[in-house]
């Protein structure tokens, strides 16, 4: 299987990276997982392209900061013909509420017919040819949702981002194919001697702590996401060097550059 990153950026697009969004074509469906700048990809060619292999859309939120949502205000014409499921801690929350304070002019009743809205709790939910598991995450006080998907072909992943590194976390991704996970450099703290749960900087896990959870959770490949906009390609290839020394196998996701699993 592939996972094509549209957006690798947290807080905002920098670098030719957009915020939070990739893509992961299974069967007629395509998974989206968060609804950042990178979904005005699917205005490009490669997101034409998936889009017209598509039949249906399950598009999953980790919460509703903008990095995460801002998607939206283009994403009832970008899948206008599509059947679209969006998975998230809340029914339609993340955008009726910016209806109403009249900053997205758009008749959303009308144009979002064709969107469908599952508030997800924590554990398993069983869909056709796949299932995934919810794992709620603390998040500067406010709750994010960790995913696992698991699918009938026998591959699995998980996309963890805006959380907190805990031993919960990796029992949660224990032995996946791909683990997405969000990281941040550590900032003046020494990264030396820390435990996991310190390996956290501005309510973000940090490059130090995704490596280690990656590695205790013996997955196959790790996916560093959730890039912080200040830090050109040469300070993230930095980062990458220390995720290798903790965990071999880590890859820095960029923007549209495919990745197997
Ligand atoms: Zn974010
Ligand atoms: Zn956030």
């Amino acid at each position: 299987m592939k996972m094509i990153p549209l957006g690798t950026n947290g807080y905002f697009g920098s670098f030719g990276r957009q915020t939070a969004c990739y893509a992961i074509p299974y069967k007629s469906i395509l998974i989206v997982l968060d609804a950042g700048s990178g979904l005005f990809r699917f205005a490009e060619s490669a997101g034409k392209k998936l889009l017209s292999e598509a039949r249906e859309i399950h598009l999953f939120l980790s919460h509703y900061h903008l990095d995460h949502t801002f998607g939206f205000y283009a994403a009832f014409e970008l899948f206008e013909k599509k059947k679209v499921t969006v998975y998230a801690k809340a029914g339609r929350q993340v955008f009726s509420e910016f209806v109403e304070m009249e900053h997205f002019p758009i008749d959303y009743e009308k144009k979002y017919s064709n969107f469908e809205w599952k508030a997800v709790g924590e554990g398993w939910k069983n869909l056709k040819n796949y299932r995934f598991k919810v794992r709620k995450q603390n998040h500067r006080g406010e709750v994010s949702l960790g995913f696992r998907l698991e699918f009938v072909n026998g591959k699995n992943m998980a996309y963890i981002t805006d959380g907190e590194p805990t031993r919960e976390s990796i029992v949660f991704v224990k032995g996946v194919d791909l683990l997405l996970h969000e990281h941040e450099p550590l900032g003046e703290k020494e990264a030396k001697d820390l435990k996991l749960e310190e390996m956290i900087y501005d309510g973000h896990v940090t490059t130090e702590g995704a490596s280690l959870i990656a590695k205790e959770a013996g997955v196959k490949k790790l996916a560093l996401v959730h890039h912080n906009p200040f830090l050109n390609e040469a300070s993230l290839k930095k980062e990458l060097k220390k995720a290798k020394a903790i965990f071999k196998e880590s890859h820095l996701a960029m923007d549209l550059e495919e990745i197997e699993f």
